[in-house]
């Protein structure tokens, strides 16, 4: 439209009415500001003058003032209907190390349903959606930079339900409308609240079960303030603001949908709503009337040219060299609540924002100033309950109940889970190491798995693997665990590709996309001999892959038919040992890579 040729040809056709939509776009308070907006009224002008019609789903008080100054529609009527999405359940999380644990259990918990997960960046969807393949899951990959087949392949199988999870960033779900997303998870969380209402929005269209479930750490934020340098000191500033309104939603104790409704400028008029985690928790509350008492004082006597931060600052006594520099330290107010903590005052501070007797100056960077129902509140003060914060503590890692060290396996179902071994091996006339390799046995008499998909999350078991031999040695494992009352460890094992390296799953994309092994090899600097390790090694820890297509190519069939029959006589995998029973006619890359497809179809 900007167009010069554009406006030329709009000028000759009769127009009835303009329609601006994702109107939001216009104001640099949205999330999604595009300068060009701001060129809409003038163009309107010079194409002559219409009715005009402005529509968004996402806008702040602030936005919707910015819509109609920019499009010159100051006494537009405004039509405006509830951000309330009862369906929707909120819940944020504590964001730890064992986050890709916590999404893998939620998803199987929610087994069937239709989700999307949100990252921030394209690396950790890759590496996510490849996680979760490992461990079972249905899960494809979404992103800006995947070429574009892949991309609306992905999509399609999403929404033709042959995938139950969509791993991608916020490029995915514009546009999309299935009405049966059951959940949205963040794995990050969002840089807006505009954001994450949007992007939680595309849960529970048909108006059924959607659950929003965010991780949250409060380093991601430093994080992302620290992406906005290098841009204009008016965006930084903007973009700061977006993120603590997101940080204060992430850690208040109040209704996440009250919180989330006066954000678009909405009243939500019930103590709770019944469907968030702070209602269904509820947290006990604590008087405030003091503490907001010295937080209004102390914002007057700051003369309302202060950020929450500062105001703070002042109120414990902290003598920052801002706070020496304007002689705050001389103040009255100055220490005032020194017994009191940040936290605390921060709750006070966000929960008054709320209840709407401090307000947030958003033109002016968010300095705080007193309302008259804060004025009033001062001159007779009344009870002011609050309830404190969350505690989202980036340290708090839980500890990871170990598997396999040999210190923990119990020696008696060790031998118990060998004698098995052999017996199943004699009756299918297979090597014992293709039922299970050593490491599973000692991991299985560390961890006790007892049911099928415990089994599956053993080191070297893989889905196949348990369906085909595991359930004899569950009926012994539980025999065992019974007898001698064994308290088990709870925490079920979770299967990682983090300890894969980067390497490995890339080298699991490439086999996927039948790249020739040596050509791969070559893409990633490394000795036919070194990718080969790696191979052994991801199909040694039970993942599944299938190399025929590179076999088949380079080796002769006699070869392969012969090498794979040694194998499954043989008493051991041993690779010099197969050398020399097999003789000079193969080479020791051969009898490796039919080792590789031995064991992957065999074993896993
Ligand atoms: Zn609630």
């Amino acid at each position: 439209m900007t167009k010069e040729e554009n406006i030329e040809f709009l000028k000759t056709v009769p127009i009835s009415f303009y329609a601006v939509d994702e109107a939001h776009c216009i104001s640099e308070w949205g999330h999604d500001f595009r300068p060009e907006y701001r060129r809409i009224r003038p163009i309107i002008n010079e194409i002559g003058s219409r009715p005009v019609i402005a529509l968004t789903a996402t806008a702040t008080p602030k936005v919707q003032h910015d819509i109609q100054k920019n499009l010159g529609m100051q006494n537009a009527e405004v039509f405006k209907s509830s951000f309330n999405r009862t369906n929707l359940y909120y819940e944020v999380r504590p964001k730890t190390k064992n986050i890709d644990k916590d999404i893998i259990k939620y998803i199987k918990n929610n087994e069937g349903k239709s989700g999307i997960i949100y990252c921030l960046s394209r690396k950790k969807v890759e590496e996510l959606a490849e996680m979760l393949r490992v461990n079972e899951i249905n899960a494809l990959a979404y992103h800006a930079g995947m070429d574009s087949v892949t991309r609306s392949e992905n999509q399609d199988a999403f929404l033709l339900e042959k995938v139950d999870v969509i791993v991608a960033t916020i490029a995915f779900g514009m546009g999309i409308d299935k009405p049966d997303v059951r959940f949205v998870i963040h794995y990050d969380i969002p840089k807006s609240l505009e954001g994450y209402y949007q992007e939680t929005g595309r849960a529970g269209r048909d108006g059924g079960e959607g659950q929003c479930i965010t991780f949250y750490a409060n380093k991601d934020l430093q994080k992302l303030e620290k992406f906005m340098q290098g841009k204009p000191i008016a965006e930084q500033e903007i973009g700061k603001q977006l993120l603590i309104e997101t940080a204060s939603y992430a850690e208040s104790s109040v209704c996440r949908r009250k919180t989330l409704l006066h954000y678009f400028g909405e009243e939500y008029k019930h103590d709770s709503c019944a469907n968030c985690d702070n209602c269904l928790n509820h947290k006990n509350q604590v008087e405030a009337k003091d503490e907001l008492c010295a937080v209004i004082e102390t914002i007057i006597a700051l003369k309302v040219k202060f950020k929450a931060d500062h105001v703070i600052d002042v109120m414990i006594g902290k003598k920052t060299n801002n706070i020496k520099s304007y002689r705050q330290d001389e103040l009255e107010v100055f220490g005032c609540a020194e017994n009191s903590d940040e936290r605390k005052l921060n709750a006070v501070i966000r929960q008054a924002i709320i209840a709407g007797y401090i307000d947030r100056d958003i033109e002016n960077y968010g300095l705080l100033k007193v309302t008259c129902s804060g004025q009033n509140f001062l001159k007779g003060p009344k009870s002011f309950k609050i309830v404190e914060d969350n505690e989202f503590n980036d340290d708090d890692e839980e500890v990871i109940v170990k598997s396999g060290g040999a210190c923990a396996v119990d020696p008696t179902l060790f031998s118990i889970l060998k004698d098995l071994r052999k017996k199943i091996a004699k009756k299918l006339e297979l090597p014992p190491y293709v039922i299970f390799q050593d490491p599973s046995l000692e991991a299985m008499a560390t961890t006790y798995p007892i049911s099928m998909e415990e089994l599956q999350n053993i080191t070297g078991v893989g889905a196949g693997k348990a369906k085909r031999y595991g359930e004899e040695f569950l009926k012994v494992i539980k025999t065992h665990v019974e007898e001698n009352e064994i308290e088990r460890p709870e925490d079920l094992r979770v299967r990682s590709v983090a300890n894969k390296s980067k390497m490995k799953i890339s080298i699991i994309q490439g086999i996927d996309r039948k790249i020739a092994l040596d050509e791969l090899a070559a893409s990633k600097g490394l000795e036919f001999g070194e990718i080969l390790d790696e191979i052994e090694a991801i199909v040694y820890s039970g993942t599944k892959i299938n190399i025929d297509y590179f076999i088949e190519e380079i080796m002769d069939e006699d070869h392969q038919y012969d090498i794979f029959e040694y194998f499954k006589e043989s008493e051991s995998d041993d690779i010099e040992e197969a050398i020399s029973e097999l003789g000079r006619d193969y080479t020791e890359e051969e009898i490796r890579l039919v080792r590789i497809k031995f064991m992957s179809e065999l074993a896993n």
